[in-house]
């Protein structure tokens, strides 16, 4: 049994071995949260990501499942219960997310259905199971990981793009459901930020298309997450905010 700080709290990043997530892990870890650092497959990324925010003094620890899997989900919640008596999330970032694009005359059933199982089924599944403590503590924190993508439409996205929007609709219900309890529910839409999800994208073509002229950094992503998860945000709920160096 791991010896629980209670009056630690807790913050679930989903996806945080790499990219958006590991820059949003790392920032919660220095703003004194203890994180929880899930992933699907990447041990050697994940690993990195520990050590990393451990070497800096923070804490954290790993937690891997497949964001896709109702039963993995809650086999790995009722573990980390089980090791962390008394204690619960006080913060959930819903941001593993996978991209398979292709217009849509050619789109496999696959790519619809894998894309619609990360980036959206997961939140309803995942969130579902963390809401009930925060909502005894009267307090909480839920970002999701949209994309400007969900917020505009884009060509070869049409998977992508429908369930980043429908994830919008959902922050959007769900702050309503919540706000009462002191539990906000706010979405960030990134726009090209520099991470392996975008490395085979032509970025110096892209970039003509982005009014600051440039991909984004996951560290910005991370601060913006920062501030929405803080005690100053507590006003804020059901917003998507987008973080696109002007795009939307
Ligand atoms: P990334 O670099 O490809 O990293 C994806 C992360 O998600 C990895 O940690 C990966 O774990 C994890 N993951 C994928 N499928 C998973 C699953 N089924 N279960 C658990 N973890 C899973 O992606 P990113 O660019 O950081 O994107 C993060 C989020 O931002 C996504 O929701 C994406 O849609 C959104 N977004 C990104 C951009 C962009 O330009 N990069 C723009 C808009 C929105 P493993 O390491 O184990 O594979």
């Amino acid at each position: 049994m791991m010896v629980v700080n209670n009056k630690m709290r807790y913050a679930l990043v989903t996806g945080s071995s790499r990219g958006i997530g590991r820059a949003i892990a790392e920032r919660l870890a220095r703003d004194g949260y203890s994180v929880v650092i899930n992933y699907k497959s990447n041990d050697t990324a994940a690993q990195e990501v520990l050590q990393k925010i451990l070497q800096e003094g923070g804490q954290a620890e790993l937690l891997k499942f497949d964001v896709t899997s109702p039963t993995a989900i809650q086999e790995a919640y009722t573990n980390w219960c089980a090791t962390h008596e008394g204690a619960h999330f006080d913060v959930l970032i819903n941001n593993a997310g996978i991209r398979r694009d292709g217009l849509m005359v050619f789109m496999e059933d696959n790519d619809w259905a894998d894309v619609m199982h990360t980036n959206l089924d997961s939140f309803f599944y995942l969130t579902k199971l963390l809401l009930n403590p925060m909502i005894r503590a009267r307090r909480g924190r839920i970002v999701n990981i949209t994309s400007i993508s969900g917020v505009t439409g884009l060509p070869g996205q049409v998977n992508y793009s429908s369930a980043k929007a429908a994830l919008i609709g959902a922050t959007k219900a769900l702050s309503k459901e919540l706000a009462a309890r002191k539990i906000t529910v706010n979405a960030v839409a990134p726009g090209f930020i520099a991470t392996d999800m975008t490395a085979e994208l032509d970025e110096s073509e892209l970039k003509k298309t982005i009014p600051i002229g440039r991909f984004g950094q996951p560290e910005e992503v991370a601060a913006l997450v920062s501030f929405l998860v803080s005690d100053e945000a507590a006003y804020i709920t059901g917003q998507t905010i987008n973080i696109a160096g002007g795009i939307g």
